[in-house]
């Protein structure tokens, strides 16, 4: 088979990309593991997205937004990041305009928005194939699937998760932090308003977020050592739902659980190199974030975007010089806050005297995490109006 454009993995960032590249003139083929079925309809996997003003807006410009049923997204009107049992919180929350700081979304519409977006192009999708070799060579690449087929192709984008086996197959390294934390995400019932503020809330030995979805519901995010996760992940609905509720000592009343639970390992990856010969990096197999700032996504969209500009304006699609330009300005836009989110969790997932002793200092101190809480808003916001309040 050949294409001009292969891109291994159809998840949100690698469809975004086959979408982003609609009208070109160019052949897009997404190779994904996972079959058809489950990329035209995955299933709800517990993961909340908070799409920033600019995502909301690629995604507008993609044709894929107005394919998510407005009212299963929620308004983050604030953001708050409370330490232990003291009173004072970090708060973060947008400009005086009203706007909210951005759109909680269920990452499993997203991604069915996309694929019937990237439906209607010219790309197409063979699912339910894993790859199973890569050559990249100056004149072109080529991509071995399970079943022996090779696809050439003039440029590989590899969007294949964090745990990328087509980044190692391409001979890039990451660096990878693994917090040794599990984080478990469910929907729970509850009868206190949340008033759409998401909060943080570092307690000792866990730490528990809750992000505000329609109506009395949050999303619930804990994060705890990975055998108290298998631990909690065992419990039938109504103890997990009293376990919740305990642990976030009754602030949102009785708790009742909705629906599916969901586990993942927190590992950060970020790549050594964006690019290579004749093959970039995308999505989380770029830049995995830790979730606590909730701008993996983001970033992948925001990527796929630029990564897509550089493919059309090119002659040869997997021409160099595009690829380091977009390789270049991700690493601008994306290093910074990845090693911020990483400070930021690093310190509040530290149960050690000295760092319990620091964030509490912090949080007081308020202005010394100003710099930090700038960074995260403005990037929440795409914009310098947001504030951050101590
Ligand atoms: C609990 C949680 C909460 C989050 N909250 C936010 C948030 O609020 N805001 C935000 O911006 N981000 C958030 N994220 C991050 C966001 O979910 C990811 O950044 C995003 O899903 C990454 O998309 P992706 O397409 O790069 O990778 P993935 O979604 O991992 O998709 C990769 C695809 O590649 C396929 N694949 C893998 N290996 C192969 C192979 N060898 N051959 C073929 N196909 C393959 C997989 O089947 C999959 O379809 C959160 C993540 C988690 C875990």
């Amino acid at each position: 088979m050949d294409t001009d454009v292969a891109i291994i993995g159809a998840g949100p960032a690698g469809l975004a990309l086959a979408c982003a590249l609609d009208g070109s003139g160019l052949r897009v083929t997404l190779l994904e593991r996972a079959p058809d079925a489950a990329v035209a309809d995955p299933a709800f996997d517990g993961r909340e997205i908070a799409l920033t003003h600019r995502s909301q807006a690629i995604l507008r410009g993609l044709g894929a937004w107005d394919r998510i049923p407005a009212e299963q997204t929620a308004p983050l009107r604030e953001a708050k990041v409370v330490n232990g049992a003291s009173p004072l919180a970090l708060r973060f929350a947008p400009g005086g305009d009203g706007e909210p700081l951005g759109r909680l979304v269920p990452n499993h519409l997203i991604r069915r928005a996309l694929f019937e977006t990237a439906s209607g192009t010219q790309a197409r999708l063979v699912g339910g194939r894993a790859v199973t070799a890569l050559a990249l060579a100056p004149e072109g690449a080529r991509v071995t699937l399970d079943g022996g087929e090779v696809v050439s192709a003039r440029v590989v984008v590899a969007a294949d998760s964090r745990f990328s086996e087509a980044r190692r197959r391409a001979g890039i390294g990451a660096e990878m932090l693994d917090f040794g934390r599990t984080m478990i995400v469910a929907r729970m019932a509850h009868d206190a308003p949340h008033g759409g503020i998401a909060t943080e809330w570092f307690g000792h030995g866990q730490t528990i977020a809750m992000l505000p979805l329609n109506g009395a519901m949050s999303s619930v995010v804990l994060t705890l050592p990975p055998a108290e996760a298998d631990a909690a992940m065992a419990l039938p609905p109504e103890d997990f739902a009293a376990e919740v509720t305990g642990r976030y000592q009754s602030r949102l009343g009785p708790m009742r659980a909705v629906g599916t639970r969901h586990a993942y390992p927190l590992v950060a990856t970020y790549a050594h190199r964006f690019a290579g010969r004749r093959f970039a990096l995308l999505g989380d197999a770029a830049v995995g974030m830790h979730p606590v700032t909730a701008h993996g996504f983001n970033f992948g969209l925001s990527g796929a975007e630029m990564l897509a500009g550089e493919i059309r304006r090119a002659s040869d699609p997997g021409a160099a010089a595009g690829l380091l330009r977009y390789a270049s300005a991700h690493r601008r836009a994306t290093l910074p806050l990845f090693l911020a989110t990483n400070a930021v969790a690093r310190l509040y997932s530290d149960d050690r005297a000295p760092a319990r002793l620091a964030r509490a200092a912090l949080i007081g101190a308020g202005a010394v995490l100003a710099p930090v809480r700038r960074v995260i808003v403005a990037g929440l916001m795409d914009a310098p109006r947001a504030t951050a309040r101590g």
